[in-house]
């Protein structure tokens, strides 16, 4: 048989690992409440007309990054490659955008058969937000200084601000044009993918990484000649805010994003030290979607932080650590096994914040120990047969040399809550 090994591009995030990414989600979803934003829950699989309708038949996920499958009743469906359609899709069902604002998050694996490198997976992980019915600029600026307070707690330093203003669609189309002239006139010089692009979406060729067009792509004109008043006005009025908010950032007049429906402001937060997979978050308005799913309209705005590279990125030395037992109970010999495991119910039910981790399957003292001292415990308690016979149990210090000391079981709560609460040890 071959060997076992999970899909290529999707990966086990192991018990090492799991505390730095419930401290990152947990410290990310407290900043999400101090906001007010609500949490929704989406399905992982979608019908595919969702995805193709709302990113946009030319994009990079739509033309070669998803995963679709017929079900057994022939209907197309697709593991989610990105959440603002799901949620899109889930507010106009539900109602939740007719005359209302809403700000929403959602958390989860996102799947894209893309080349698996590092910092990219096939399937990875998002935290997404997304605020709908607000249409100036102070929403794209509270989504902004969210995302700086976040790099804040995370201790993530080094992260580089990007805007741009993509205008309204009508400014767009004339810019449009404007481009397809100019990358015409220079089309010996395009690459295959962009000569799709200049076809069907023509604004994309400016997201090209292919080093042998950057000049060519430097020298193009920019949409910030042609932008219409409107969004010349949100514009101003969002980099207003973030100056006075002293957030830093750099307007990039050639930062597009890859999906159509973008208008007005963009954004992505790139850090100087993952390498080439550098974005962490990436958002913008996209005023036109929901009206396009057939729903009156809907201004909405969102982005979403890939939290793979943010959990690279992030510093961890104050992580609590959750993840280590404050007491090992050794139990030792049959006798002692039904009353150790009620004694450890009973400490758990009085001191609920207390980890403790049961001796189970026996075997001897030393052997107990030794599984005692490498969970990182700080305190061993032990029943033998000898405790059980007099009522007590006999307390260890495995981090100290103190001297072990002997109480009684009904002693037992009280002595772990006054010792543990100043001795429990400092996480790693
Ligand atoms: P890229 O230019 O890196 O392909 P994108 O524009 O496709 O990014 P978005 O759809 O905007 O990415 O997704 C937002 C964030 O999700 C990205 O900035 C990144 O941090 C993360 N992300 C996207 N694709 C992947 C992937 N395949 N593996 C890991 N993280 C990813
Ligand atoms: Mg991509």
């Amino acid at each position: 048989m071959a060997k076992l090994q999970a899909v290529r591009g999707m990966h086990d995030i192991l018990m090492h690992d799991t505390p730095r990414w419930q401290f990152m989600e947990k410290s990310i979803k407290n900043i999400l409440n101090q906001y007010s934003y609500q949490e929704i829950r989406l399905p992982i699989v979608e019908k595919t007309e969702l995805f193709t309708r709302s990113i946009g038949d030319n994009t990079d996920i739509v033309s070669k990054e998803m995963y679709s499958f017929d079900d057994r009743n022939d209907s197309s469906l697709t593991l989610r490659p990105e959440g603002t359609a799901g949620c899109v899709r889930a507010g106009i069902e539900h109602g939740l955008f007719h005359n209302q604002t809403q700000r929403l998050w959602y958390t989860g694996p996102m799947f894209r058969h893309e080349r698996p490198q590092k910092g990219r997976q096939r399937q990875f992980h998002q935290i997404g937000i997304e605020a709908f019915g607000f249409n100036g600029p102070d929403i794209d600026a509270e989504q902004i200084l969210m995302c700086a307070r976040i790099w804040q707690v995370l201790n993530i330093n080094g992260l580089s601000l990007e805007i741009n203003s993509l205008g309204t669609a009508e400014s767009r189309l004339k810019y449009r044009s404007i481009l397809v002239d100019y990358f015409s006139a220079h089309k010996d010089q395009l690459d295959e993918d962009s000569l799709v692009r200049l076809a069907q979406n023509p604004l994309r060729i400016l997201d090209s990484k292919n080093r042998d067009m950057a000049s060519l792509i430097k020298a193009a004109p920019t949409l910030d000649e042609h932008l219409d008043n409107e969004s010349a006005d949100h514009f101003a009025g969002l980099r207003e805010i973030l100056d006075g908010a002293d957030v830093q950032y750099t307007v990039n007049p050639r930062l597009v994003r890859g999906l159509d429906y973008y208008g007005k402001t963009v954004f992505e937060w790139i850090s100087n030290e993952l390498g080439a997979q550098s974005t962490v978050c990436a958002g913008g308005r996209y005023d036109g979607l929901v009206e396009h799913h057939g729903a009156s309209s809907t201004p909405a705005v969102g982005f979403a932080i890939g939290l793979e590279r943010l959990v690279e990125l992030a510093n961890f030395e104050n992580t609590p650590n959750t993840h280590m037992p404050h007491i090992y109970l050794l139990i030792s010999g049959e006798q002692a096994v039904k009353p150790g495991l009620l004694l450890a119910e009973q400490i758990r039910n009085q001191l609920p914040g207390i980890r403790i981790l049961s001796h189970c399957g026996g075997g001897s003292f030393k052997s107990q120990f030794k599984k005692a001292d490498k969970s990182g415990a700080e305190l061993a308690v032990i029943l033998g047969e000898d405790e059980l016979e007099n009522n007590q149990l006999t307390i260890k210090y495995l981090r100290s040399e103190e001297a072990q000391t002997v109480i009684k079981w009904p002693e037992l709560a009280n002595f772990l809550g006054t010792t543990l609460s100043i001795r429990v040890i400092p996480s790693k």
